[in-house]
């Protein structure tokens, strides 16, 4: 297949003619059942017509991935989602209120015109409204109503860049809208109100703090950012391999003083058996480590760009060979406790504390 690419320059609001000209063919390529993927403001997405189950099989196959890891329909007002949920609880309005359009995602008990191919045969929906403009426009010309997971292969980090869009989807996809990089680079806050108490299904940009705050109290899942918890994952999606770099990935927490030493121990280790290590270390620390690749994620002041790096920096690791990669390890509070939890995915839940 040949994979078209529409280049966004612009940006924002206001979009050129031909810009204009380029979503409006991408919404014909959606309404008549090809796939398109295109920014938002946490990840790049891989959409298709969220009300056509042909669509939601084809996302399936682009990615590579199993057809019971459900899918998030988006919209682009807020009115719309009365037509795909069966019930709209008060707290999803306010929620609404609070969040949308932004980085947060609601599970609601499914309306029957959605298919089930979409929601991976749940009786449940995952619907957000995204804030970015281009988002936006693609889903009202569409017809109101995207299904998109992360443009990313099954297995990969999301893409955070057009460029690892084009990475992995080129050849597989009718088009690609690139507009450079997103802004927040982790996935939406995933919110389940379909059972008794909100509960926190994946944690993203809008905090389980704030979420406290507006809400009274949510319940977050404990296999969420437990290194091992021994449970069984209850969300779907939540029980398959994410986000793996080629590379070992080894977490190490506890004090600078002996997380440095640690890693260039074992990067010594592993330089005498000839082999590559890898260290994902923060700003202030960065010059201490000794190892064959050293990335740096960002500084320890400014989570925001941490978790804005955090999936190229995974990606990156895959073009040097390295055989581990050594992390440092954050506060999981506030917006770290998503970046542990895509950081301990990535590891398959393998950290060292010291
Ligand atoms: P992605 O952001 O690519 O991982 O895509 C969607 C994710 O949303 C899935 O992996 C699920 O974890 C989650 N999700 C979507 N729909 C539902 C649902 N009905 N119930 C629980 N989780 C869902
Ligand atoms: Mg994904």
């Amino acid at each position: 297949m040949d994979t078209k690419c529409l280049h966004i320059k612009q940006g924002g609001e206001r979009l050129s003619r031909e810009e204009e000209a380029g979503l409006r063919q991408a919404a014909e390529i959606i309404r008549g059942g090809g796939l398109v993927a295109f920014p938002t403001e946490t990840v790049y997405g891989l959409g298709g017509d969220a009300l056509n189950p042909e669509s939601s099989r084809k996302i399936y196959a682009a990615k590579g991935r199993p057809s019971d890891n459900p899918l998030i329909i988006h919209i682009c007002r807020f009115e719309d989602i009365r037509k795909i949920v069966r019930q709209l609880p008060e707290a999803a309005v306010k929620i609404a209120e609070a969040f949308w359009p932004g980085p947060l995602t609601m599970i609601l008990p499914k309306a029957p015109i959605v298919p089930r191919e979409t929601t991976g045969g749940l009786d449940t929906v995952a619907v957000r409204f995204p804030s970015h403009p281009v988002a936006q426009k693609l889903i009202a010309y569409s017809g109101g109503y995207i299904a998109a997971p992360s443009a990313n292969l099954s297995g990969k980090p999301s893409p955070t860049s057009a460029k690892y869009v084009i990475e992995d989807m080129d050849g597989r996809i009718d088009m690609i809208i690139d507009d450079g990089e997103v802004g927040i680079g982790l996935e939406s806050t995933i919110l389940d109100l379909a059972s008794d108490m909100p509960r926190i299904l994946r944690p993203g940009y809008i905090t389980q703090e704030m979420l406290d705050k507006l809400l009274g109290k949510v319940d977050i899942d404990v296999t969420i950012v437990e290194p091992d918890s021994g449970q069984a994952p209850r969300a779907p999606g939540m029980k398959y391999r994410h986000y793996a770099p080629k590379g070992r990935l080894i977490i190490v927490e506890g004090p600078a003083e002996r997380v440095i030493p640690y890693i260039n121990g074992h990067a010594a280790e592993n330089q005498r058996a000839g082999e590559k290590t890898g260290v994902i270390g923060t700003a202030e620390v960065l010059e201490q480590y000794h190892a064959d690749v050293v990335k740096c994620i960002g500084s320890r002041k400014d989570e925001e760009t941490i978790a804005r790096n955090l999936f190229s920096v995974l990606r990156e690791f895959d073009d040097e060979n390295v055989t581990s990669i050594y992390s440092e390890s954050f506060p999981a509070q506030g917006l770290g406790q998503a970046i542990m939890n895509r950081l301990l995915k990535a590891a398959g839940h393998r950290i060292v504390k010291l």
